[in-house]
């Protein structure tokens, strides 16, 4: 026989999941009820209504994918691309790249603006792009690259596509209710994000809202969308309320869960939660650097939820990083692409950004680096 399942409980300071407030987990263990029910689909209405407050959006098409925060990435491509469409992806880490790659399987003439890990692009280079591809039907951006560390400044950027007459789509997975990220304010056409990052819900939903041009460009569609289960065309009538027809079942018990995070988030006010973020990320600072750490991202451009830090020299970071998970329960993420076996990716998210999850680390650390 397996055994009864024992997690080890652990202290989640990488780049997701974050840890998750008991009030959450006790939000998923509540009794099933059916998705169609209409208490559930009441439910659903006021998460819609908390999903548009948390991205600053008044966005009619705001829902929720049922899938991780990829399959948000995924919703917004497959609905916006066809065959043949021109879009400019900027790629400054890992999540740029499988922008791109989705692109590209969709049939879009993908033009990739690459820029050095650990810098976030600048206006310039998207200039030097737009005179190769002038009239783009979209531009995407990674605006917090949790591969790097890098937080990507928008409005610039935002007016020099809208004056290209292209749609902006933008991943707002890291930068959720972690840092401030203002969908209308910032002419944000798509955008999604996840769950178990600054939002401190479990993994598996993806919050993701449409503007209006948006939802032009998908009506004017001349093709299907090559996704049945991704088609906003079916999905919206999902989430249309009492109207609501079948299109999938609804994972019932982590949309309870993200209720609950929400209103956690909304409880706190979203300014409040950036500021947290930010002065977290200060004691972090001021605990990890007289320790030889040292960042990689040029401190205007550091995301404060998701540090990227190379390890003083002469430790090997994967015997340490092992040791602080099986000794000290905390994990942090190792480093990805060039930066593997070089940095560390800590991160403060939601419930883990905390003084006192800085300070567990930082002492465990003084005792495995004697
Ligand atoms: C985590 C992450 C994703 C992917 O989310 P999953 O839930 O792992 O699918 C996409 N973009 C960014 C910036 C992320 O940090």
């Amino acid at each position: 026989m397996p055994e009864k399942l024992t997690p080890t409980p652990r202290i989640l300071m990488g780049p997701g999941p974050s840890d998750v407030h008991p009030e959450v987990l006790k939000a998923m263990s509540s009794p099933l009820m059916g998705h169609l029910d209409p208490e559930f689909v009441q439910l659903m209405d006021t998460v819609k209504a908390m999903v548009q407050d948390t991205f600053l959006t008044k966005n009619p098409l705001t829902f929720v994918v049922s899938g991780p925060g990829s399959a948000g990435m995924e919703t917004c491509l497959v609905n916006l691309l066809e065959p043949g469409d021109d879009c400019i992806i900027c790629i400054n880490g890992v999540f740029g790249g499988r922008m791109a790659d989705i692109a590209g399987r969709c049939g879009a003439k993908v033009h990739k603006v690459n820029t050095e890990w650990g810098k976030v692009t600048e206006p310039s280079q998207l200039k030097k792009a737009l005179d190769e591809c002038p009239h783009p039907k979209l531009v995407a951006l990674v605006h917090a690259e949790t591969s790097t560390g890098a937080l990507q400044p928008m409005e610039e950027i935002s007016e020099m596509v809208h004056d290209a007459g292209a749609l902006l789509m933008v991943d707002g997975v890291t930068s959720y209710c972690g840092v401030p990220l203002k969908v209308d304010e910032w002419n944000i056409d798509a955008v999604y994000s996840g769950s178990q990052k600054c939002l401190s819900a479990p993994p598996g939903l993806s919050p993701v809202s449409f503007s209006a041009k948006a939802v032009k460009a998908l009506e004017n569609r001349k093709s299907k969308v090559q996704s049945w289960f991704l088609d906003l065309s079916l999905v919206k009538n999902y989430w249309s309320g009492a109207k609501r027809a079948y299109h999938h079942t609804a994972p019932v018990s982590a949309i309870f869960a993200l209720y609950e995070s929400l209103r956690l988030v909304l409880d706190e006010g979203l300014e409040k939660r950036w500021a947290r973020h930010h002065e977290v990320h200060q004691y972090l600072a001021s605990q990890l650097e007289p320790m030889g750490f040292r960042f990689l991202v040029e401190e205007k451009y550091r995301l404060p939820n998701l540090n990227t830090m190379f390890l003083p020299g002469g430790y090997d970071e994967a015997k340490i990083r092992n040791a602080l998970l099986n000794q000290y329960n905390i994990e942090v993420g190792g480093g990805l692409g060039d930066f593997a076996g070089k940095l560390w990716r800590i991160g403060i998210m939601g419930e883990s950004c905390t003084h006192n999850h800085v300070n567990m680390l930082a002492g465990a650390l003084k005792e495995l680096m004697k």
